[in-house]
């Protein structure tokens, strides 16, 4: 729930600069690797969103994969959690490089 209300609070303080009345679409991303299930957060969002200025909006979530670099072998790879190891070279522990996003990167406001 928190999440989603802090994503509201984003997109308010954005619409409200715009002298906007209402908020038509939140465009989110969520990474992999950012320990959001994204059903319950589009649940919380429904909820959340009574008596703002995205009460009609709609949610849309770009789902980041999550991504990692390893030391040892050099390789680019696809990684579900945060501590992986390398499925490569089944060596080192990746860098995660990219998954943990959770940010509003767009709005629609009217
Ligand atoms: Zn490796």
């Amino acid at each position: 729930m928190s999440i989603a209300v802090g994503i509201l609070d984003i997109a308010e303080s954005e619409a409200r600069r715009a002298d906007a009345a209402v908020i038509n679409t939140i465009e989110v991303e969520v990474g992999a690797l950012a320990g959001i299930e994204i059903p319950a957060l589009e649940f919380a969002f429904e909820v959340a969103r009574r008596g703002t200025l995205a009460e009609t909006a709609t949610l849309v979530v770009h789902a980041i994969p999550g991504r990692g670099h390893c030391p040892d072998c050099d390789a680019e790879v696809e990684i579900d959690f945060a501590a992986a190891v390398c499925p490569a070279c089944d060596g080192a522990i990746v860098t995660v490089t990219s998954g943990r996003e959770l940010r509003v990167r767009a709005l629609n406001v009217d």
